[in-house]
């Protein structure tokens, strides 16, 4: 068995996102928005990409922040912050399957208030008691789809997922705030993190608020 403290394990990657022709993330919605009130598509030069972004988000415009997407492959968080995450409906999922993959070495995530706590030790051995009877159970010939019954919520998981520039502003604004569970909270942060990046004008709010002047 193998223990992630808290989110030491946590590792996301933006694999890939919308890129236009010309330009960036920013000038694709600033320029997708601006024919709305011209004859013709045109060029925007980046004050007005600025300028733009801004007005849609003032005005809460956000259907043009959909045409951008983004994908994102994450491992090192727990079934309890995946089951958080996929409560998030305007999104693409794809999560390793505990019916076809023989965890050979269960990683568990434990919180950070366990460890020096009066029940470290017998958390860590209930995990290492599961881990062990999930592997007698399978090397034994129960299925794996029913095995995993026995293994707890802090078990880790990978996941790929997919959100549009709206939902994903949406996701950072619940997910990213103080009273949002750490083990999600520090997932969104570090997706936030990721995609202003790519695309600092249509984040840049939020980056602000959640990750330069975070408390
Ligand atoms: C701090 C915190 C605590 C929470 N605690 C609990 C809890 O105790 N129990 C619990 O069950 N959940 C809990 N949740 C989850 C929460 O209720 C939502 O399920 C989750 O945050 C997804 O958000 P959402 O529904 O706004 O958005 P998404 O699913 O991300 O959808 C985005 C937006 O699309 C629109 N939309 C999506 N689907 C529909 C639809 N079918 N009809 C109409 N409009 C739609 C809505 O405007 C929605 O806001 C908690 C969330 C947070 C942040």
């Amino acid at each position: 068995m193998e223990i992630c403290r808290g989110s030491r394990c946590l590792k996301v990657e933006l694999i890939a996102y919308s890129l236009p022709k010309e330009g960036d993330v920013d000038r694709l919605i600033a320029e997708s928005a601006a024919i709305s009130h011209a004859p013709e598509f045109r060029k925007l030069d980046r004050e007005k990409v600025r300028h733009l972004i801004e007005l849609l988000r003032k005005l809460g415009h956000e259907s043009v922040f959909e045409h951008a997407s983004f994908t994102f492959r994450v491992e090192g968080i727990s079934r309890v912050c995946s089951h958080q995450l996929v409560r998030h409906r305007m999104a693409s999922y794809t999560q390793q399957s505990q019916r076809y993959v023989k965890l050979k070495n269960p990683k568990f995530v434990v919180p950070e208030s366990i460890f020096g706590s009066e029940f470290e030790g017998e958390y860590l051995e209930i995990l290492e008691k599961a881990s062990h009877l999930y592997r007698r159970m399978v090397e034994g010939g129960i299925r794996k789809e029913d095995a995993r019954f026995i293994l707890p919520q802090g078990i880790e998981t990978k996941i790929i997922l997919t959100m549009n520039g709206r939902e994903l502003r949406h996701f950072f604004s619940l997910r990213c705030e103080k009273d949002a569970q750490w083990e999600i909270r520090n997932l969104a942060k570090s997706m936030l993190k990721l995609v202003y990046e790519v695309a600092p004008v249509l984040f840049e709010d939020l980056y602000q608020k959640y990750i330069e002047n975070y408390p």
